[in-house]
């Protein structure tokens, strides 16, 4: 069951006071809060987890502050849209609003390698006015021995590189729980000049007790990846354990999925999933054409295959785009071969606003035929 207050209501204040003490005399019923941002307004929703069968949701609709009480199925209880009886869940982060309309593109490095090339790289994010970046120091890799990323050695002089050149969040993988410390020891050491994103990898996407973990801690959004084999029932499951342990600052990414269908491209394009998962779930969506398509070839008409389906995700309603970008590919330790230059970034920001703004055309053209429908 969740509580839905009235946009003017202070989470503070003596209505939700009054309310949680009136909850907390039904024995084993926990509750959770939390702040949703939508597009035009800021709601308190109450979250009630336990035996909430005996729980007079009519009796709490008429309580001061409360705007309605919406009883959940329990699939996806805390992340679903639970036939759309709840609005999209959005969460504003370093200045950043991330949410079912918003849109962020996220571009850098798979693995960090060399300070004058993470400085490269967001000097040209800063020159095309992209506050957001992609980083990895934490590499899960095939081979053990391939490079595993720099790890927390880097961190330092990652993140006030990053603050120099104006990026207010970075997208980082994270394999286990540790790595959660050491980027908070690191960003508190450089005094907090950027934001991070947690990113949960493919390999770890049914990784319970990291979904935990990251759940658990409610400063960091987290970046969920699909698994490359999972079913999208179970995809949005993992998100769930995240939203269950109480942070609902959630974005689904979808990468592709692992089959020899997808050839000659590294995995199969699952981007026409994006309207599915904002139908299901209240979460954002990110599209990562680098690793779907995980070759530069183009076709006949000089469009790379990436930035083919870049716009695919994009022309569907994506959110967020994560993709790699290296100043000089040949020398990356990881993934090079799928890296943009430098040149082409401004050239793929420019056809990703394309899509996007197609996408918002035909947003406004569905919304047109389903305002005449109604008028019927
Ligand atoms: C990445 O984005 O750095 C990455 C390793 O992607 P994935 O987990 O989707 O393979
Ligand atoms: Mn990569």
């Amino acid at each position: 069951m969740i509580i839905i207050m009235k946009p003017e209501i202070d989470p503070n204040g003596p209505e939700m006071s009054n309310l949680l003490e009136y909850l907390s005399l039904f024995p084993g019923l926990k509750t959770s809060v939390s702040g949703v941002r939508g597009t035009s307004r800021v709601v308190t929703e109450i979250y009630l987890i336990g035996p909430t069968h005996d729980i007079p949701g009519e009796h709490i609709e008429r309580m001061p502050g409360v705007e309605r009480v919406v009883r959940v199925s329990s699939k996806y209880r805390q992340i679903g849209r639970h036939g759309g009886q709840l609005d999209q869940l959005g969460f504003e982060y370093n200045g950043l609003l991330f949410n079912q309309d918003s849109f962020h593109i996220f571009l850098g490095l798979c693995a960090v390698d060399t300070r004058e090339h993470v400085e490269i790289v967001f000097k040209n994010l800063q020159r095309l006015g992209i506050q957001t970046a992609r980083m990895g120091a934490y590499k899960p890799r095939t081979s053990p021995y391939d490079f595993q990323g720099h790890g927390a050695s880097c961190l330092p002089w990652l993140f006030e590189l990053a603050g120099k050149y104006g990026i207010r969040v970075v997208a980082m993988e994270v394999l286990k729980e540790i790595h959660i410390e050491e980027i908070q020891k690191a960003l508190e050491k450089a005094g907090r000049p950027t934001g991070v994103m947690l990113q949960i990898g493919t390999r770890n996407a049914q990784n319970f007790e990291l979904l935990k973990e990251v759940g658990a801690q409610q400063e960091y959004p987290v970046l969920y990846k699909r698994g490359m084999g999972l079913p999208l029932e179970e995809a949005l499951n993992a998100c769930e354990y995240i939203a269950s342990e109480g942070n609902r600052k959630i974005i689904v990414c979808l990468r592709g999925v692992k089959t020899r269908l997808g050839d000659p491209h590294r995995n199969l394009v699952d981007f026409i999933h994006v309207p599915v998962v904002k139908r299901l779930t209240r979460l954002p969506v990110c599209v990562d054409p680098t690793h779907a398509v995980g070759t530069k070839d183009r076709g006949s008409d000089g469009i790379l295959d990436m930035f083919q389906a870049c716009a695919q995700g994009v022309i569907a309603g994506a959110n967020m785009v994560l993709v790699e970008c290296h100043p000089r590919p040949e020398m990356a330790l990881c993934d090079g071969p799928q890296a943009l230059t430098m040149r082409e970034l401004e050239y793929f920001v420019e056809d990703v606003r394309i899509a996007r703004r197609a996408y918002e055309e035909r947003r406004e053209l569905a919304s047109r035929e389903a305002m005449k429908n109604l008028l019927k």
